[in-house]
């Protein structure tokens, strides 16, 4: 997955970054403007049927992001040990009124909890607060300029992930057509709810995890997510970063455990922001992703106003296709196999896995109009590809970010004959299998109803 920016907007770069290997584009609705979003929209659809490869658009929200407001008098020096005010309607005069016009904090934070500033470079205790005032002692200090951002790891607040801008952004985005959204800084279960609300199936949610309360109600936010981001960049800030590793290797395993995507994020080959070559620790980080079971890993600043956005997304790609193909790859996913739910789409998906990997199949073929069989068969981690078969056009553009998988539209199919022929046809075009390969295919009978995975059938081409 690889985020848009200056660095990357021109359309025949756009075009190399998924040829080197992207399957995903994020447009992040933190930086740029509709405009811009709109352009590379249309250039990724345009590539796309050039192409023949379909791509997944990623729409991130900048969610309700707390930032200092604007120092009238100009940057303030913070020192160990003083205690200075933060008040709603502050100017920017002096360290005893530091614009923070964000009424919500003053009623939620409580002695002791801490104040984080600019990536948490400045470190503060709060001590005494009412409704628009807040004192504060230093911890770290340094110097605080305008606009810098906010983290309050301890303080839950009553905040809508979804800001008056990231509702007007949502509707913008969905007008376009993207394919997946992905909440910023969700605290509760009832925030991805919320947002669910205005999004209905239009496209899939990716919440991000980057708050601690999220993490505190983890099974619940992933139970109502369709996917998850291991957001290590603000998570980072909020926990302590030794912290951030254990984090990601639960929630990795939470999603896989429900069959939801899983996208780790941020700082993955950070120093190619401006050198060709990533660091041995970059390398290492991206493969122990790849180990843990991640289904995509994301290039931020690398691709967005990087100096090698190419470089990065090549170098991503060979560390994922080095990672999956070394020795031990398989034995360190299959130990962590999720167990099988005692249904019979789960038992029919992990079967098809297995059958694949022992008759030796170049492909599962699943025929799904919900795409659940396809997230079911990819929580298998099975040793071929995936190619995600449905009428819906939306689906297919959502399974790019899906562990292994492909998708490709086909239309309603009525019997097994059918089935077989498409199976075949698709898996052929999509370059999946050739005259004497055996595929294995998964379906529902009756055809064309969602959730009644129940069929599995082995063909040879
Ligand atoms: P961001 O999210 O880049 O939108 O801040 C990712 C992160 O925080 O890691
Ligand atoms: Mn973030």
């Amino acid at each position: 997955m690889a985020t848009l920016g200056p660095a990357s907007a021109a359309p025949e770069l756009m075009r190399q970054l998924i040829d080197a290997g992207v399957d995903v584009f994020r447009l992040n609705f933190s930086h740029g403007t509709r405009e811009e979003h709109a352009r590379h929209f249309e250039t990724i659809r345009k590539l796309e049927k050039e192409l023949a490869r379909p791509v997944g658009i990623l729409q991130d929200l900048q969610g309700p992001k707390i930032r200092i407001g604007r120092l009238a008098d100009g940057p303030v020096h913070l020192a160990p040990d003083e205690t200075v005010t933060f008040s709603l309607q502050g100017e920017g005069r002096g360290k005893d009124d530091i614009p923070l016009p964000h009424k919500e904090i003053f009623e939620a934070i409580s002695p002791g909890d801490r104040i984080l500033i600019d990536d948490g470079r400045l470190r503060l205790e709060a001590s005494e607060c009412n409704d628009e005032s807040l004192r504060a002692r230093v911890i770290y200090g340094g110097e605080l300029s305008d606009n810098k951002g906010v983290n309050l790891p301890d303080t839950v607040l009553p905040l809508s992930p979804l800001t008056d801008k990231d509702k007007s952004d949502l509707a913008y985005g969905l007008e376009l057509g993207i394919d997946w959204v992905a909440l910023s800084f969700v605290q509760r279960p009832s925030d991805v709810l919320e947002a669910r609300e205005i999004i209905g199936g239009r496209a899939g949610i990716m919440t991000k995890i980057e708050k601690p309360a999220a993490l505190a109600g983890i099974h619940d936010i992933v139970k109502l997510s369709d996917a998850v981001m291991v957001a290590r960049g603000d998570l980072g800030v909020e926990v302590p970063p030794e912290d951030v590793p254990g984090h990601q290797k639960e929630l990795v395993r939470v999603c896989r455990l429900s069959g939801k995507p899983v996208v780790i994020a941020t700082q993955m080959l950070d120093s190619m922001m401006h050198a060709p070559a990533p660091t041995r620790a970059e390398a290492s980080d991206v493969a122990t992703a790849i180990y843990d079971g991640a289904d995509a890993v994301m290039l931020s600043g690398e691709t967005a106003v990087g100096d090698y956005p190419l470089e990065a997304v090549t170098f991503m790609d060979r560390i994922i296709r080095r990672t999956e193909n070394h020795s031990d790859y398989r034995s360190i996913i299959t130990a962590l196999e999720p167990t099988l739910e005692p249904s019979v789409q789960h038992a029919v998906s992990a079967a098809a896995a297995d059958v694949a990997a022992t008759i030796g199949a170049t492909a599962i073929v699943a025929f799904t109009s919900s795409g659940a069989t396809a997230l079911r068969i990819a929580r298998q981690r099975p040793s071929v590809p995936i190619l995600v078969v449905t009428t819906d056009a939306r689906i297919v553009h959502r399974v790019a970010l899906l562990w292994g998988a492909h998708g490709a539209l086909s239309p309603q199919i009525e019997s097994f004959r059918e089935m077989v022929d498409i199976a075949t046809a698709r898996a052929i075009e999509e370059g999946f299998a050739k005259k004497g390969d055996r595929l294995v295919i998964v379906a529902g009978v009756p055809f064309g109803v969602a959730g009644s995975t129940n069929n599995l059938r082995v063909v040879e081409v």
